[in-house]
């Protein structure tokens, strides 16, 4: 392949963009290709090499790239009659009417322009909704660039996990491992009556992909409704992909009392969202005192791209299409593993999948697990799947940058970067890159 024009534009980025990007997971060594424009699953990079795409703008492009015909309509007829108001405009009581009509605990819903902000605003909301100061936070979770959450260590000992946070900031961010029930109880029944609130993601999506365990979600509802704190999913990739259109709380039947969205319930277009019970969210200005604004909130191009994407969902088999090839995705490439390097893990569910380089405790047998894993204890490959961050920290995560990364890229295949982030089947894909990718698969595990 050749790069000749990805290695220039990288050049100029260097001496202007720090790093030569602008989110800072897109620096590809020895340098990132730049995409020139998407086609349905695909993208094609400035020197004109196509790549089936798996990353999907992390997430946000269910349909892919190329959007259904209504969809583009709803966005060229919104940005044809003007950018934006500063004034409200029909469209976002649609979007929210949408929202609040199909997540189960959603009532209200305040826009933002990214699952920052909405986390950032969440936060906020808890602490002044309880008049608590302390936020229980999951290592190897990610809430977006945000002082209260880049926290790391243990909840005795936390520490700013990059230089710019105060150490002061972090006396009050509690951070506990995943699926670690015991020290959660610990950590909550020493600082109780200060806890505002736990937030965590439903399903770990930005450190391979890891489960709840069991009634895990339950037992953390149960444990949040005895100290007077909230329970806040961060659903900003889970929502609207895992469960389809009641997200990750309709299909873990648990419901947290705030939650924050971002991604594809803005259609491809910055978004974030905080939504949850009335009495709650209703504590946002101007309706109470939990001070939030934003010059570009609820922009119309957004809430269209959003309400069109998310009505097409509602009207196709979008997410049969998306689940039923992440399983073939998983369960190809679990049957590619297992002859040729039996200590890997597929893990994922719906539409998310990642291969995690673990040297697991027992070899992975060949064949599926049941789709969607709970990673119940019970499963007879429960022991294989990685539980926290830690366990896919432990893994070769080196091996996935330096030689699977490049590799799947030459043959096409634009996974993410690293071991970290999840990757994402879209309604664009077809059985056909579903075959090409396995073909990927297997001769580079050859
Ligand atoms: N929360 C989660 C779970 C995320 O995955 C991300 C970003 N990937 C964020 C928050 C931050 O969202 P954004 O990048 O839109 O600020």
């Amino acid at each position: 392949m050749n790069h000749e024009r990805s290695r220039t534009l990288y050049d100029r980025a260097l001496s202007v963009i720090p790093g030569g990007v602008n989110s800072s997971v897109r620096a590809i060594q020895p340098y990132p290709f730049f995409v020139q424009r998407g086609d349905g699953a695909h993208v094609i990079d400035a020197d004109g090499n196509r790549y089936v795409d798996y990353v999907m703008g992390y997430g946000p492009l269910l349909l892919g790239h190329s959007l259904p015909e209504p969809v583009q309509a709803a966005i060229q007829s919104t940005a044809s009659d003007g950018p934006m108001y500063g004034a409200p405009t029909e469209i976002e009581v649609d979007l929210a009417e949408f929202v609040t009509r199909n997540v189960p605990s959603v009532e209200m819903v305040r826009f933002v322009n990214s699952g920052t902000e909405a986390t950032v605003s969440a936060i906020r909301l808890a602490r002044g909704y309880t008049g608590r100061e302390k936020i229980v936070v999951i290592s190897s979770g990610y809430h977006g660039a945000q002082p209260s959450t880049l926290v790391e260590g243990d909840a005795d000992d936390p520490t700013p996990s990059t230089p710019g946070i105060p150490e002061s900031f972090t006396q009050h961010t509690l951070p506990v491992p995943f699926n670690d029930e015991e020290r959660l109880r610990a950590v909550l029944s020493e600082h109780g009556d200060d806890v505002a609130a736990v937030i965590t993601e439903p399903i770990l999506g930005n450190t391979g992909i890891v489960a709840p365990t069991d009634d895990y979600h339950q037992t953390l509802r149960e444990l949040c409704d005895g100290i007077g704190a909230l329970l806040i999913f961060d659903e900003v990739i889970t929502g609207f992909r895992v469960g389809g259109l009641q997200c990750a709380q309709g299909k873990l039947g648990v419901m947290p009392d705030i939650t924050t969205f971002g991604k594809i319930v803005g259609g491809g277009f910055p978004v974030g969202a905080i939504g949850g019970r009335t009495e709650i969210i209703e504590q946002f200005t101007p309706s109470g005192d939990v001070f939030q604004s934003g010059t570009f909130s609820g922009h119309p191009v957004t809430m269209a791209a959003g309400l069109a994407t998310l009505e097409f969902v509602a009207e196709n088999d979008v997410y049969d299409h998306v689940n039923a090839l992440g399983g073939q995705l998983r369960s190809g490439i679990r049957d590619i593993l297992a002859d040729r390097a039996p200590e890997y893990t597929v893990v994922g569910t719906d539409s998310m999948f990642k291969t995690v380089f673990t040297r697991a405790d027992s070899p992975v047998q060949a064949g599926d697990c049941t789709d969607g894993c709970r990673q119940d204890r019970s499963c007879p490959r429960f022991s294989e799947c990685p539980k926290s961050g830690a366990d896919v920290r432990r893994g070769e995560t080196d091996r996935w940058e330096r030689l699977f990364w490049p590799a799947m890229k030459d043959q096409g295949v634009f996974l993410t970067p690293n071991q970290f982030e999840s990757q994402f089947v879209s309604y664009a894909h077809t059985e056909a890159d579903i075959e090409d990718t396995l073909e990927a698969y297997k001769a580079f595990f050859e």
